[in-house]
């Protein structure tokens, strides 16, 4: 039993977000029950590029996103592709994401990202030193280009993000760390601090040392129904079942704006599709994730496979994989890489990251809603937030405090009046 905080605690949604606040729930003396839909890691935690990256962590809404720029998203090839049978429904959404377009947010964001973020490297170790088994490696996240312009640019970005130091490789340098790659980038940047994990590893590993300490991992459990009485939670109800608890934590990733809906909080949440290829037994081997820049794409190493993925698409909430978008990745890596989908298998993969207008997690209390909270919003970032988002939420619900400030992140900051 915690000093102050709830007794038991339901935390709705098996992903990375999940799972890490049950974790900490758990270490601080919760008795904790994760209930998953599906199998646990098997929404947008599944097939993503992994990448623990402090050093470019910052909202999606960017100052420059102007509405000029937004209609080039509705073409196709587009690595943010908006698809216009879509626009009615994401009408209003994209209005309040392209308020968010400017400086001042932006800089707004990226702080309150950074301070989020503090902690997230020791929280990986400690994962790794307290024998969670997921696989997870230190190995930097090198940048490549053909334009020297390009990697000036995003040099610029990753030291206002202020979280790394940044190596410069020539082209000679760079074919030394990378041996595998073609000499067609004129050279790179590497951040040494971030790090990559398999994030459904990572989901694997954290359930079994939940259940292994007395915790709860319920798959096949559908919430359909938040039963309330009164400004109180009191149970999930799936179609079979309920669960009764003291306090819960809704993290079903994109689709928490709909759960949270039935509690009369508005969490104006829309899914950012992205799509991966696996390629078991890669002929491509790298050493660390490498990002193109010109392509917007990212390629992650793994034991024994490679993953390249990318691309944002806004067609609302469905995971629906749209062929296209995958021979798009196929269309723009392979001038520049021509062995990358080599390999004994190729695995395709749709997530749905989940995003909110101002491109900030949505972490802590629902408003009017005593024992009910919420943790998702993460947009690109879930896999490296998670620990950190864990231990804050887990902090808030068990002690009434947390060590990063959660103010910025607030889900009474959509309430109806505010912007
Ligand atoms: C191509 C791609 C690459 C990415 N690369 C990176 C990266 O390199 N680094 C990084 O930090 N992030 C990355 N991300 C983002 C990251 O994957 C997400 O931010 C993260 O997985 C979100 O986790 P989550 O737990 O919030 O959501 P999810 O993983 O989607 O988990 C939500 C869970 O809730 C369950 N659920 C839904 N409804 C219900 C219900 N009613 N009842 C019970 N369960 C329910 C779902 O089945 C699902 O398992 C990437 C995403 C994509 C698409």
């Amino acid at each position: 039993m915690t000093a102050a905080g709830p007794r038991s605690v339901v935390v709705v949604g098996g992903g990375v977000i999940g799972l890490l606040c049950a974790h900490y729930l758990r270490r601080g003396g919760a008795d904790v029950t994760v209930v998953e839909r599906d199998r646990l890691g098997r929404g947008c935690s599944w097939g993503n590029l992994g990448w623990v990256c402090p050093s470019i962590s910052v909202p999606l809404p960017a100052p420059g996103l102007d509405l000029r720029s937004m209609t080039g998203m509705l073409e196709r090839d587009s690595p943010l592709y908006i698809r216009a049978s879509a626009l009615p429904r994401l009408g209003k959404w994209l209005l309040s994401f392209r308020a968010h377009c400017n400086e001042t947010d932006f800089a707004a964001g990226s702080t309150a990202l950074r301070g989020l973020n503090e902690p997230t490297g020791a929280l990986f170790d400690e994962l790794a030193a307290d024998g969670i088994e997921f696989e997870y490696a230190k190995a930097g996240l090198t940048f490549v280009s053909t334009e020297a312009k390009a990697l000036r640019h995003e040099k610029d970005m990753i030291e206002d993000v202020g979280a790394a130091r940044v190596e410069e490789w020539n082209a000679e340098e760079l074919a030394s760390r990378e041996p595998d790659l073609p000499a067609t980038f004129t050279g790179a940047l590497h951040v040494s601090t971030d790090r990559h994990v398999r994030a459904d590893s990572l989901c694997t590993g954290v359930s079994a040392a939940l259940v292994a300490s007395g915790g709860r991992v319920l798959e096949g459990f559908d919430v359909r129904r938040l039963r309330h009485e009164g400004d109180r939670l009191v149970a999930v109800e799936g179609p079979d079942d309920s669960i009764e608890a003291d306090a819960f934590v809704l993290a079903v990733g994109a689709e928490t704006g709909m759960l949270a809906s039935s509690l009369g909080t508005r969490l104006p949440l829309q899914a950012g599709k992205g799509y991966s290829l696996s390629i078991r037994d890669p002929r491509v081997r790298l050493n660390s994730p490498l990002y193109l820049c010109d392509q917007k794409v990212g390629l992650t190493p793994y034991e024994g496979m490679l993953r390249v993925g990318g691309t944002m698409e806004l067609s609302g909430i469905n995971d629906r994989l749209d062929r296209g978008r995958i021979e798009s990745i196929r269309r723009v890596v392979s001038p520049v890489i021509p062995d990358a989908f080599e390999g004994s298998e190729v695995v395709e993969w749709v997530g749905m990251r989940p995003l909110t207008p101002d491109g900030l997690p949505v972490i802590g209390a629902i408003p009017g809603v005593r024992n009910a909270f919420v943790a998702t919003g993460h947009q690109m970032l879930g896999v490296t937030l998670a620990p950190s988002t864990g231990h804050a939420l887990a902090g808030l619900m068990l002690e009434g405090r947390s060590d990063v400030d959660l103010s910025p992140f607030s889900p009474d900051r959509f309430a109806v009046g505010r912007r």
